[in-house]
């Protein structure tokens, strides 16, 4: 830290993405991207006219796009936000609504690891709040109406979604609060609450184009929530970065959604491939949570998780491992093509063989 940075980031620990190695060419399987290419319409609407426009600002008000989606979600303009990433979302969440004092957050102790991050970037009075034992989130502690609460549904790193019940229950226990649903990975088979947020004015629904419509690299997120909710979130753009939508991301986006059927039709390849793989992984020992994302979260009874890690990685494929202790005995999979997966399977079942020769 050089000394003219600012002393109150002295003991913040940023957020530490999953690599992107450059040395050899992986099976990635450890952010969570789509195995599958942008749907045809979105590669035709990147076209050359598209980029020749790039000296002009893009629309602020990203219009076309938010009445895409709206339409889609059906849901007024006003209801939509987009921004770069549904991770400048939660930015712009914690900076709006939440502080040291009078509005405090609380997120599951094991979770999307931005959220504490966040929380400290700006100071805020957090509770990271810990899972049953076996993952599961303890509904009864997000009940107080005391915090503002983020989760993510389905959860990451574990996959297990809440049922839109449960979400509903903590949107209606906590009406001085906002509650923020991360559903970053809710097209691959759990609930979404988007239909709630005409029911409810204190939740915000944050949804991604990065894993289910296969546009990690555009870098677009949205937010589904209440007018008034959305007008705080727009407030804060335009203070910070009122052009955050470039003219190829919009364009994609919008066409992104009039392709629909094609990324439906992609996640549903990615959920059988999820069936298959961890069918073949409980077979090989592994434990393995309940998944409603694309990926799968994966322990062995024969190796650890960190060695798996790093014999995958020597194999070429790449798998993500995180050193927390609760959860350091566990991998987290993307779950890619079918192909993809077999060959993780067979890297799998030889390490183990290997490991199981050399006791
Ligand atoms: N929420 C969760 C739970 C995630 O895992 C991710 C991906 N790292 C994000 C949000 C952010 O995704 P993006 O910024 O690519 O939309």
């Amino acid at each position: 830290m050089s000394k003219y940075m600012n002393s109150r980031f002295s003991g913040l620990e940023a957020y530490t993405p999953g690599e992107q190695p450059t040395d050899m060419q992986y099976v990635k399987l450890n952010t969570n991207e789509s195995p599958y290419p942008p749907s045809d319409g979105v590669i035709a609407a990147v076209n050359s006219e598209e980029v020749s426009k790039l000296n002009l600002y893009p629309d602020p008000t990203c219009k076309a796009l938010k009445d895409a989606i709206a339409s889609l979600y059906g849901v007024k303009r006003e209801n939509v936000f987009v921004s770069n990433g549904s991770d400048d979302i939660l930015n712009f969440f914690f900076m709006a609504f939440c502080d040291e004092r009078e509005h405090p957050v609380k997120f599951p102790s094991i979770s999307y690891g931005f959220y504490r991050v966040y929380a400290e970037l700006y100071g805020v009075d957090y509770k990271a709040v810990p899972l049953n034992e076996d993952f599961t989130i303890n509904l009864a502690d997000y009940m107080a109406n005391d915090a503002n609460v983020v989760i993510a549904n389905p959860n990451a790193p574990t996959g297990i979604a809440l049922s839109l019940d449960d979400v509903e229950s903590i949107v209606v226990a906590n009406p001085e609060r906002v509650v923020l649903v991360d559903e970053a990975y809710v097209d691959f088979g759990a609930e979404s609450a988007v239909s709630l947020t005409n029911k409810y004015k204190n939740l915000i629904v944050v949804c991604t184009y990065s894993k289910s419509r296969s546009m990690a690299g555009a870098r677009l997120g949205f937010a589904i929530a209440d007018a008034e909710l959305i007008a705080d979130l727009e407030k804060i753009k335009y203070s910070t970065n009122p052009y955050n939508i470039n003219r190829l991301t919009m364009v994609a986006g919008i066409a992104a959604i009039k392709d629909n059927d094609y990324y439906v039709n992609n996640c549903k390849k990615v959920i059988e491939a999820r069936e298959y793989t961890v069918k073949k992984l409980v077979n090989m020992g592994f434990e393995v949570t309940p998944s409603k994302a694309n990926f799968i979260f994966a322990k062995s009874k024969d190796i650890g998780g960190k060695e798996l890690y790093l014999e995958l990685k020597k194999r070429g494929i790449l798998v993500r491992h995180f050193d927390t202790p609760a959860i350091c005995e566990y991998n987290r999979i993307t779950v890619g093509s079918r192909e993809q997966m077999d060959k993780l399977l067979l890297t799998v079942e030889h390490i183990l063989k290997e490991k199981g020769e050399n006791i």
